[in-house]
């Protein structure tokens, strides 16, 4: 009986990888076309001063528009460019698009807004990564000052004395860098002190839960505490509800990002709202934008 069984679950999982297999061969060969052929795209999403009201920055997330499938979201895609090595170009691509956004806003004459663009892992531990982000910052005139780049807290801390040395290079020709999805990675107050980042970025785990369990709760206020002791800006993702806003308000985040204030939005929405903040006299109040 136990043994049919075994066999049963055997066949199951045999199956289920050969799915998993042709799968991914089939996402890694559209990948591959998908490069060529340019069918990515930029959402941005803003980033919210919460004492001013004002959008700060915009994080750049990146989709697929696959021809056949419509807008594919990074979970479905992000882990199989990075194992096939296809991030390095993808992320390259990324980059570019995004200071180019932000050279085409300086030349809108817009205020200046920020952009905070992710890094994969693999991206990170390139020994290029430096040069080619500063050839880019060039070839698009972009102002480095202005760019803002988001790298996840466990990246950081998989190698810390290299990820100082890149962080130290980075933040010396101008640009910041967020330490991203904060406080899943147990980093010590000592490791912190070391890192040259200029943000933090709250994980939208324990942002979801707020302000209704008291544990989250105690863990927001920390991590906003060790933020402000280390000088850092600290931002909170995920901001969905006016009780999230107002706990995050009455503890003194600098800033949040979340679909309360609006979703991941195109390049001309995103620029929009920007000319939309420059002609109103008051920022606009925190509104739910839908799409
Ligand atoms: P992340 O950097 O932590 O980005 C935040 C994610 O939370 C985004 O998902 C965003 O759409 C989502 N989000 C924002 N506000 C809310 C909210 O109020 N509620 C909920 N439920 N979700 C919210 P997205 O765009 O699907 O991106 C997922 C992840 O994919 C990102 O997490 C980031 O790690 C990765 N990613 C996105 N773009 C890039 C990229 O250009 N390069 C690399 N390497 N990774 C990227
Ligand atoms: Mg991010
Ligand atoms: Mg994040
Ligand atoms: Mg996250």
């Amino acid at each position: 009986q136990a043994k049919d069984a075994g066999r049963n679950t055997i066949r199951f999982f045999t199956g289920d990888l050969n799915f998993l297999l042709s799968k991914r061969l089939e996402i890694e060969g559209k990948l591959r076309r998908a490069l060529e052929n340019e069918e990515f795209f930029l959402r941005y999403q803003p980033q919210v001063d919460i004492a001013t009201g004002e959008i700060s920055g915009m994080e750049a997330l990146v989709r697929w528009n696959d021809p056949q499938k419509g807008e594919v979201y990074p979970k479905d895609f992000i882990f199989v460019a990075e194992e096939l090595g296809l991030i390095v170009q993808l992320g390259e691509w990324v980059f570019r698009t995004a200071c180019r956004q932000l050279k085409a806003w300086a030349d809108d004459g817009l205020p200046p807004v920020a952009i905070s663009i992710n890094i994969s892992p693999r991206q990170f531990m390139s020994r290029r990564l430096v040069s080619t982000l500063l050839t880019i910052v060039r070839e698009t005139g972009a102002n480095p000052k202005l760019v803002e780049l988001e790298i996840t807290e466990t990246m950081i801390m998989r190698n810390l004395e290299q990820s100082v040395e890149t962080l130290t290079q980075l933040r010396s020709v101008g640009m910041r860098v967020a330490v991203d999805d904060f406080g899943v990675g147990y980093s010590s107050l000592g490791q912190l002190k070391r890192l040259p980042a200029t943000s933090m970025k709250i994980d939208r785990s324990f942002i979801a839960n707020v302000p209704d369990d008291a544990s989250s709760g105690s863990i927001t206020e920390a991590i906003i505490a060790m933020a402000k002791r280390l000088k850092l800006r600290v931002i909170a993702e995920g901001v969905e509800t006016r009780a999230q806003l107002e706990f995050l308000r009455a503890n003194h985040c600098d800033a949040f990002q979340g679909f309360l204030f609006s979703k991941p939005v195109t390049s001309l929405e995103a620029t929009a709202m920007l000319k939309a903040q420059v002609a109103a006299d008051v920022p606009p109040p925190i509104r739910a934008v839908n799409h």
